[in-house]
């Protein structure tokens, strides 16, 4: 979701860049030889690191040792092959569950490190401090510019759309659509409906990435978010009225909640000069109407 949205985004900008995208069909970041040879063929003056395996809360929670380990293959691969490369500028994607679970909100990036992680997705997020441990390493050993970006919870065309392992809101878009083709009188939210929840469109943080490519954005940690945050049961009643699904909303006990909330403070990247412009409306007309063409 967030490559396909990048090299849309820098494809239409007027600053012409060549762009070199890999997927997993041509690129086995799993091995350090693949990953090093496709980064020294191109010879980037950028590198946009946004591999990674993602999930949603149950996917995190049940397949801990993939997410560990996958994330943290794929993150020392690319890390370490950039070594060599003169004058280059990483641009390191994360998320914002590497913060601490009592961290105050709105949360900041100096609270990072500051305490324990929230266990639902903690393998994840260590292999997510851990990439921007590697990043300031090469940083302050090699000089190399690592801009590590924290996005909050992203969404958009091209997400992930299971029933199981997404995200939230591809995750509510997909199960009610699916209760509203049988028909059900009754649709189960995971968890208590009362967790707050901020949501980013795709395409907003590869805005803030060309922003990153263009200015002159130091080394260090930028949270990347909208500002407004819903609880999950108000975010389900949007999607219901945007699908017009006409059953009850009740809520499944036996999922988890995990964090209670977790607003960015994304002060930092607003004061040099990026917000993100998508409200939350219309991010998910675009995302339903991407789902209803494309899933
Ligand atoms: P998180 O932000 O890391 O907790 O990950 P998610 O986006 O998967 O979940 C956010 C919140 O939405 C959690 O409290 C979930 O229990 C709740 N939720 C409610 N319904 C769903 C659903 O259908 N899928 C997912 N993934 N989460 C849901």
């Amino acid at each position: 979701m967030v490559g396909s949205s990048v090299v849309r985004r820098l494809s239409k900008s007027e600053s012409n860049f060549n762009i070199t995208s890999s997927t997993r069909d041509d690129a086995d970041l799993f091995s350090y030889e693949d990953t090093r040879n496709i980064i020294l063929k191109n010879t980037p003056d950028v590198i946009i690191n946004a591999a990674a395996k993602v999930g949603g809360i149950h996917a995190n929670n049940t397949k801990r040792t993939e997410f560990i380990l996958e994330n943290l293959k794929i993150n020392m691969n690319i890390l370490e092959a950039c070594i060599d490369l003169n004058e280059i500028k990483i641009i390191n994607l994360g998320s914002s569950c590497i913060y601490p679970l009592n961290s105050k909100n709105p949360i900041n990036e100096e609270d990072f490190m500051e305490g324990k992680l929230e266990p639902t997705n903690s393998p994840y997020a260590v292999a997510k401090i851990a990439a921007i441990e590697i990043g300031k390493s090469l940083n302050e050993q090699y000089g190399h510019t690592v801009v590590n970006l924290m996005p909050t919870n992203l969404y958009g065309p091209n997400d992930n759309f299971s029933r199981e392992d997404s995200h939230v809101i591809p995750g509510l878009i997909r199960r009610m659509s699916d209760a509203k083709k049988e028909s059900k009188k009754e649709f189960n939210i995971w968890g208590s409906g009362k967790p707050l929840r901020e949501f980013l469109y795709v395409d907003d943080l590869a805005e803030s990435i060309e922003f990153v490519i263009e200015s002159n954005v130091e080394s260090g940690l930028y949270n990347i978010g909208s500002g407004d945050e819903i609880t999950i049961f108000d975010l389900a009643k949007k999607i219901q009225s945007l699908l017009d699904y006409k059953g009850n909303l009740s809520f499944d006990s036996s999922k988890p909640d995990g964090n209670p909330r977790k607003l960015l403070d994304s002060k930092k990247i607003n004061d040099l000069g990026w917000k993100s412009r998508t409200s939350l409306d219309k991010g998910l007309e675009k995302t339903i109407d991407w789902f209803i063409k494309n899933i």
